[in-house]
């Protein structure tokens, strides 16, 4: 497969892109370094570099094209929201109807606001917690990604009483100690660190169902509702970032497959059909709390604007029918069967979580529920196998900590190909 194309632009790009990428996951450090793919166009489930080089997709952009790529009833809602003008600056009918369209799907939304990104969702959420409890500290789990603000760029040590140390330069030691760890799927972790700080907890934020160190189901039935309820006794507000799972595994949230009500959601990607997006809602009550009518700011230029609501709300009604997602899940388990069958011939180690059709491939033969797990599992083989896919015309994300994601518009031949693909690639890895 020939990329001299892709090389020409990303070094292009380095001279003027700092470090050729516009968000750090898409470079490959992660998988051996050199330079990343350039796409051209994506149709369907499939993408064509600038070489012309075609790809099965399962970045899905990481996670927002639930249906590929140029689906034709968002690209219809987005050509006629550029013929309509693409900003306003004043209400529109369209949010109105976007906002009851989730409020439908999902009732704990009584009232919604919608801003630009997932990062904009989490962190307001996170600023209504405080002001509504007149708390500080939040408590988020090892290893799941909530958005780039201040706060959720700490990785606290182990232990339930450690203090946050930032991740990133740049994020104040103060912030840093608000910012208390703990591992996920580990109740008496999350218990120990209420125990020490639970009254200075204004929030426990959590992804329902991760997607951060790859796809991580809670164990238990009863997790999340424990959560809640420990949360809840020692006075703090319950966060679900729903920014990768809403939407994801059925028409709707991941709360509501668990059966349990968070105090407030987070929401993006899916919801804006791949256009910039986030949302942010809960009970009237605690969400009164925000400007205009209450006492926490939040703002936006571009928020609710007429091009993202058109093209999240043509996105989710292309969704509505249960059986988009009775296929994705069935691609998703024969592309389960397929990889672990391919990893048993090669002897590969392989441990792989999937819910519906979203999972990640993890080389360990250990049992994957928390982020020191996955931590654990085989870069230098998930590199080998990224890069062996690649330059067989299979596109995942760059990062063993990412999922693959069955689109709607993937067909029986992209999983035939992608197996074929994934067998090849494991006999070589296993020579
Ligand atoms: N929350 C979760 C669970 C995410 O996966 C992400 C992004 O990957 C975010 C929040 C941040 O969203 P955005 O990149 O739109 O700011």
């Amino acid at each position: 497969m020939d990329t001299t194309q892709s090389r020409l632009w990303y070094e292009r790009a380095q001279a003027v892109i700092l470090g050729g990428v516009n968000s750090p996951s898409r470079a490959f450090k992660a998988v051996g370094g050199g330079y990343p793919i350039v796409m051209a166009k994506g149709e369907g489930s499939r993408f064509t570099d600038v070489d012309g080089n075609n790809y099965i997709d399962y970045l899905a952009a990481y996670g927002p094209l639930i249906h590929g790529h140029a689906h034709p009833q968002v690209m219809q809602a987005l050509k006629a929201a550029a013929d309509d003008g693409i900003l306003y600056g004043t209400p529109t009918k369209w949010e109105v109807e976007f906002a009851e369209m989730l409020r439908l799907a999902i009732p704990d939304l009584e009232r919604i606001r919608f801003v630009n990104s997932g990062t904009e969702a989490v962190m307001t959420t996170i600023r209504v917690a405080r002001g509504v409890t007149g708390r500080n500290k939040l408590i988020k789990f090892e290893g799941c990604y909530h958005g780039h603000s201040d706060a959720m760029l700490v990785a606290a040590g182990s232990g339930p009483s450690s203090i946050g140390v930032p991740d990133s330069a740049g994020v104040p030691q103060t912030t840093a100690a608000d910012v208390i760890t703990v591992p996920y799927n580990d109740l008496n972790a999350l218990v120990d660190a209420l125990a020490v700080h639970g009254s200075e907890v204004a929030a426990v934020l959590v992804e329902p169902i991760v997607g951060n160190f790859g796809m991580v189901p809670p164990e238990s039935d009863t997790y999340l509702r424990d959560v809640i309820k420990v949360a809840h006794q020692a006075g703090a507000l319950v966060i679900f970032d729903e920014v990768i799972t809403a939407f994801r595994f059925h028409y709707g949230s991941a709360a509501q497959l668990y059966d349990v009500h968070p105090d407030l959601y987070a929401l993006g990607k899916i919801i804006g059909g791949g256009l910039p997006i986030g949302a942010y809602g809960g009970s009237k009550d605690l969400m009164e709390k925000v400007a205009p009518l209450g006492p926490v700011y939040q703002a936006g230029t571009m928020a609710g604007n007429p091009a993202s609501m058109r093209a999240g709300m043509a996105c989710l009604n292309a969704l509505m029918d249960p059986k988009v997602y009775e296929r994705m899940t069935q691609f998703g388990l024969t592309l389960e069967k397929g990889i672990l069958a391919s990893a048993a011939k090669a002897g590969l180690p392989v441990t792989l979580n999937r819910i519906g059709g979203a999972f990640t491939v993890y080389f360990t033969d250990r049992k994957v529920t928390q982020y020191s797990h996955a931590k654990a599992s085989d870069s230098e083989r998930f590199a080998a196998m990224f890069r062996g896919l690649l330059k067989r015309g299979v596109l995942l994300a760059p990062s063993k900590y990412e999922a693959w994601f069955v689109s709607t518009a993937h067909t029986e031949a992209d999983v035939v190909a992608t197996l074929k693909a994934v067998d090849d690639t494991f006999m070589e890895m296993a020579q």
